[in-house]
């Protein structure tokens, strides 16, 4: 996991400049309450560990680690997913932690940033096993979980199945209390909000698109008048067929995939997808519908032979999993893993555009090596916050005990990620720093002018 501390640091030394920020704070007084912001922010409030005890079916008991960060609550209560991951760690946990405090802060949610972690591979329990890591976790770190305290989510190896266990298990040990809000990513029988499990991968396109059409539309002139590299190649790319690869085709990559197959306002061809075993690619453009079907049927996996392309009438060639990465496209949708770009590949990525949809999909040396180049890199702090925006609406919706519409959620997804990119994006264009620093600083101001007006910076 790439440290972004810097990008923090960086912001705040900007914002320290610039007078007409909190005006109010003056000379020694302005640069101590900076320092101490730099700390707060850099930080978490909490890393809470414990090792769960578990009767495994077997009989042996094992104790596994167990992680629940808390990185800062000035928004609101705490937010994040729980992942099941065996290279699950504290420092790992604390930075996406704190990616969520941004992520959150930056897209006007009313929430704190957290994130939870527990080390196992999920594929090697049980059904019982796994129902019992979870309720354990529940138990464990009952008192700093709930509606107002802290709402987890789901994140890799976990989903809508750990979260309704867990839930129950909440609801279980705080009886009479309000339970419903207290996890999201549910099923919908259970309380979760339509919409929820495609609300990344539609967020993430949605991004892209609103920046490469709707924007480039309306601002075309002024984008003209800009001296801004990204401004300009941008532009080159307006109103040409746009070819895409996606990396990883799960939950977010397949959606978003097909988002970029389906879209009417954008003109893409989708040449290549890849999944954990393989890259498919076809330079006239994939059929990402059949894919995706294909992935339904065979427990998420894209075809891996021949025999499976033919059997399907899929056309496509196999190739090696990593060179999709380095091929040349226009567009590269990362969707799998964090710092998969790095310095031993950096050199090699063609794309001129890169949307991240996984968290932290490239290393901070690759990202300063890309940036500078004039690769237009769209961060995960702005493209992948679909998923808590919709468990934003899931928490809403579990407290009024009322339910919306699939497609009120998606008009409420875009209207939200939209006001975003209308106060980021001219912000950027007009300015010499990368849209990642853009973003830190939109929401390190809105954290810290709370800070601020709270009297916690003198
Ligand atoms: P997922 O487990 O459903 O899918 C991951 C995909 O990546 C799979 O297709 C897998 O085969 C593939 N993959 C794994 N290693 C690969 C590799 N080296 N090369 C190519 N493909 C590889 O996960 P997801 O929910 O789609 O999430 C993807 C990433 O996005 C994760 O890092 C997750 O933390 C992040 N994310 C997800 C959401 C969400 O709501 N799903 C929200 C924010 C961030």
């Amino acid at each position: 996991m790439s440290e972004r501390n810097t990008v923090i640091e960086n912001s705040l030394t900007s914002l320290l400049k610039d007078e007409s920020f909190l005006p109010d704070l003056k000379a020694q007084t302005r640069e101590q309450a900076f320092k101490s912001l730099v700390a707060l922010l850099s930080t978490p409030n909490h890393v809470h560990k414990s090792y769960l005890r578990v009767a495994l079916e077997n009989g042996t008991i094992v104790r596994i680690p167990a992680f629940r960060v808390q990185h800062n609550d000035t928004l609101g209560p705490y937010k994040g997913g729980i992942r099941f991951h065996e290279s699950v760690n504290e420092s790992e946990v604390s930075n996406l932690a704190r990616l969520m405090t941004l992520k959150n802060s930056l897209h006007e949610l009313p929430f704190g940033g957290g994130k939870g972690g527990v080390i196992i591979n999920p594929k090697k329990y049980s059904v019982k096993e796994l129902n019992l890591i979870c309720k354990k976790y529940v138990q464990y770190f009952n008192d700093i979980l709930g509606p107002d305290k802290d709402i987890p989510a789901p994140d890799a190896g976990t989903g809508e199945r750990e979260m309704d266990w867990m839930m129950a298990e909440y609801k279980n040990t705080h009886p009479g209390e309000p339970y419903r809000g207290s996890f999201t990513g549910k099923s919908i029988i259970n309380g979760g909000s339509l919409g929820r499990k495609s609300a990344t991968g539609k967020g993430v396109y949605f991004t892209f698109r609103y920046i490469m059409h709707d924007f480039l539309n309306e601002q075309e002139k002024w984008l003209q008048e800009q001296d801004n590299s990204f401004a300009e190649n941008a532009l080159k790319l307006k109103d040409k067929k746009m070819k895409v690869a996606v990396q990883g085709f799960g939950n977010l990559g397949s959606v978003a995939a097909l988002e970029a197959f389906q879209c009417n306002y954008l003109q893409n061809e989708v040449v290549a997808v890849s999944d954990s075993n393989v890259m498919l690619y076809n330079s006239d453009g994939l059929d990402i519908p059949a894919l995706v079907k294909f992935a339904r049927d065979h427990d998420g996996d894209l075809p891996k032979t021949k025999e499976d392309l033919s059997e399907h009438k899929i056309k496509a060639d196999l190739k090696e999993r990593d060179s999709l990465l380095e091929i040349n496209v226009d567009v590269l949708i990362m969707a799998a893993l964090e710092n998969q770009i790095h310095k031993d590949n950096m050199k090699k990525i063609k794309a001129p555009i890169i949307v991240e949809g996984a968290n932290a999909p490239i290393t901070e040396e690759a990202d300063k090596y890309l940036s500078d180049s004039g690769t237009l890199i769209i961060p995960d702090i702005l493209a992948n916050a679909g998923g808590v925006i919709v468990s934003y609406l899931e928490w809403i919706q579990g407290r009024e005990t009322q339910f919306y519409k699939e497609e009120q959620i998606y008009e409420l997804l875009f209207e939200r990620m939209q006001n975003t990119l209308d106060t980021i994006l001219p912000q950027f264009f007009g300015d010499p720093f990368p849209l990642r620093q853009n973003c830190y600083i939109h929401s390190v101001m809105k954290l810290s002018t709370i800070l601020f007006k709270q009297g916690k910076l003198y």
